[in-house]
């Protein structure tokens, strides 16, 4: 805490972690002995650094951006880049620190890191986007490469901004390396169903949880907040198992459909137009939209899927839902709910799919990207879909079994970190002091 202590982003995730791996090394003294976790909230390194970008009225603008190689032990560091007002070094240290156990779970050869820029793509033209993502990797490819670091998207980064980095990457190198980042189009050597891949994942994954208690999404009422990556995929995987999904969000407010959300009407607004979900009140008469995107947890709802951002769900918002009658919570977002929710969540009750292990197909297929690169070969979507289904269902188990033999049987925010802990604490303990 005396290093973190302005971090506050930084410090609840790695308290989140810390807390439960307690029983890890009670059982397991020599991780102990090793200063495993001295070692592990320490980055292995940090590079901040100036953007400079000219606007489309040609003033001079200037960003700061951030990669965090927190750990190679099993892998080249992976991890997202994100674009948004907020980022800065405790958020990209928290997304970082996650990711380390995230990518283990997938069972890839992935080390954890993250990356972004406090740059709001909010309006900005294209050319303005493409000069800003320029600038960027100018500074960044000296520290990235196919088998060193490997970024993705996370928000604010889409397929648009991925390949204007690619691009840019390529032409400094003077050569085509297609594994130098994930979530590019499948024209240039993206794979299929990557965009679909965190939010099914999420779903793949309380899937198995509610079938652990006999439940289904047959029927059951499900609100997503968000109307971004995850939580497009997220409603739509959701609906094709029978789901009602009643209500998504953007970061001004949200809908209520009382029939169903319409997903084309949601796609037509967010990702063909960049509207606002206040939009879909027009085509949908039966809908209503409320400003506040908090006031989309106080919908009644069987199970809560948050996709959009961290610390969405504080301790006020779990408590209604619990109210409400909410059988079960998947984490699509990274860190949506606070310490505070989820303390409410377990001792309530209620089934908890933590971010960790439910959103990591979006990595896991990103893993699976970087293998077709390598391999130069291009699996169809089925096949994707279905690596990604087999993965998600392994992580379900392994986070399950982990909690169980450390004591801690139904808790999968415990059995996830313990699960995604103990490969990088034997590559750690393998390799020696590193
Ligand atoms: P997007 O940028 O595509 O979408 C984010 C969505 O959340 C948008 O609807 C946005 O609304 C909304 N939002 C953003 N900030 C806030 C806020 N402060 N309050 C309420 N809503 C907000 O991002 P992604 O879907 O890619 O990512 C969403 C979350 O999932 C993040 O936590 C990310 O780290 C995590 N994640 C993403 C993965 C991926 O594959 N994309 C993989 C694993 C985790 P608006 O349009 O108004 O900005």
């Amino acid at each position: 805490k005396e290093h973190h202590g302005h971090e506050p982003e930084f410090l609840q995730a790695a308290k989140e972690i810390l807390y439960s791996l307690t029983p890890v090394f009670e059982k397991k003294p020599e991780y102990m002995k090793a200063s495993l976790l001295e070692r592990i909230v320490e980055p292995e390194r940090v590079v901040k650094f100036r953007v400079s970008w000219e606007d489309d009225s040609g003033k001079i603008q200037v960003n700061r951006g951030y990669r965090v190689q927190f750990s190679s032990a099993i892998g080249p560091y992976k991890g997202g880049l994100r674009f948004h007002p907020s980022v800065n070094e405790s958020i990209v240290k928290f997304l970082g620190f996650e990711q380390i156990f995230k990518n283990s779970l997938t069972g890839q050869p992935i080390g954890g890191a993250k990356g972004g820029a406090d740059f709001d793509p909010k309006g900005k033209s294209d050319a303005e986007i493409m000069r800003f993502c320029q600038a960027f990797m100018t500074e960044l490819h000296k520290y990235i490469g196919p088998d060193v670091d490997v970024p993705a998207g996370d928000i604010g980064v889409g397929s648009r901004e991925i390949g204007f980095l690619f691009g840019q990457y390529n032409r400094i190198r003077g050569a085509y390396e297609p594994g130098v980042i994930t979530g590019k189009l499948p024209r240039f050597g993206g794979s299929l169903a990557r965009k679909e891949a965190t939010g099914y994942g999420t779903v793949y994954f309380v899937q198995e949880m509610l079938k652990e208690k006999g439940l289904t999404f047959e029927d059951a009422s499900v609100v997503v907040s968000g109307t971004g990556n995850v939580s497009t995929y997220a409603i739509e995987k959701a609906q094709q198992l029978g789901a009602k999904v009643i209500a998504c969000s953007d970061s001004d407010g949200y809908i209520f459909d009382p029939d169903g959300i319409d997903l084309s009407v949601v796609k037509d607004i967010k990702e063909m137009r960049s509207g606002r979900i206040k939009e879909y009140v027009d085509s949908r008469p039966n809908a209503t939209y409320k400003e506040s995107c908090k006031g989309i947890w106080s919908i009644p709802c069987d199970i809560a899927l948050p996709c959009a951002t961290q610390n969405e769900i504080d301790e006020e918002s779990a408590k209604l839902l619990i109210e409400n009658g909410l059988k079960a919570v998947g984490e699509g977002a990274n860190m949506p709910s606070t310490l505070q929710a989820i303390q409410a969540f377990l001792a309530n009750d209620i089934l908890f799919a933590p971010a960790k292990a439910a959103n990591a197909g979006g990595v896991a297929v990103s893993a699976l990207e970087m293998a077709q690169n390598s391999m130069r070969i291009f699996w169809t979507f089925e096949e994707v879909d279905e690596k990604l289904h087999d993965i998600m269902k392994s992580i379900y188990e392994n986070s399950k079994n982990a909690a169980k033999e450390f004591g801690h049987d139904g808790n999968l925010l415990i059995g996830a970190n313990i699960a995604g802990f103990l490969k990088v604490a034997d590559a750690m303990i393998a390799q020696g002091i590193i």
